[in-house]
């Protein structure tokens, strides 16, 4: 495949997640690459709000840890907290005006799929903030919720084990244990005291309106 052509799937697959998450009342923005986002970013925040975040990688790799520490900003950086009082962002988190992350996994039907250990991301994406500010690469748009299960099973879990230094299956044979069991369904997985994958959330037809933002992005980001 050629590179013109590999852009072309990759824009029509954005369009046609922006579309899905849209009818499940998500607002959207696109950005052609990292680079971009930093822009759009600042048009949906407001000087002195109160923000917080979730941990990702992929806020980092587009500039937005570096541009919410600026003092245009309240931002509750959890490289503050210690394992002491980190207790107190989980909960200061609910009530910011917004909350920044990345998704595991955005489907073309207009899901978000996020699995998580601690489980402060998923809940404050579910409830408590304002707004909540997705920002996603394209490698995270998978076809479906059965996709999206796989993914975090055989690329996000590993490589964030990995970084965390959990000791899991995944972290040592980069993949989910799941994959050795039979019939291994959405829960299934190792039984470490590390484990990460404890809580799944789908977000799919919202409520309120436009509290969900997604930011994707037409280059690959994070894991
Ligand atoms: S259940 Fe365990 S082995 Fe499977 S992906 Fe999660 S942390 Fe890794």
């Amino acid at each position: 495949m050629t590179d013109s052509n590999y852009e072309k799937i990759i824009k029509l697959r954005i369009e046609k997640t922006k579309k899905a998450l849209e009818k499940n009342n998500m607002q959207v923005f696109i950005a052609n690459n990292k680079n971009e986002v930093p822009d759009i970013v600042k048009t949906l925040i407001n000087k002195d709000d109160l923000i917080g975040s979730g941990g990702s990688m992929s806020l980092s790799q587009c500039g937005i840890i570096d541009l919410l520490r600026t003092s245009d900003y309240n931002f509750l950086d959890r490289a503050n907290y210690t394992p002491e009082n980190i207790q107190e962002f989980y909960i200061k988190c609910f009530s910011t005006d917004a909350y920044f992350t990345s998704a595991n996994a955005i489907t073309e039907n207009g899901e978000l799929y996020n699995v998580d250990g601690n489980s402060n991301r998923i809940a404050a994406i579910a409830f408590g903030p304002r707004s909540v500010i997705v920002i996603a690469g394209c490698n995270k748009i998978v076809k479906n919720l059965d996709e999206a299960i796989n993914r975090v099973k055989s690329i996000a879990a590993p490589a964030n084990t990995a970084r965390l230094n959990c000791s899991t299956y995944c972290n040592e044979k980069g993949e989910c244990a799941a994959f050795g069991q039979s019939c291994p369904g959405m829960t299934s997985g190792c039984s470490s005291n590390d484990r990460i994958c404890c809580n799944f959330l789908v977000s799919a037809q919202q409520r309120h309106k436009n509290r969900i933002k997604v930011i994707l992005v037409a280059e690959p980001l994070g894991y």
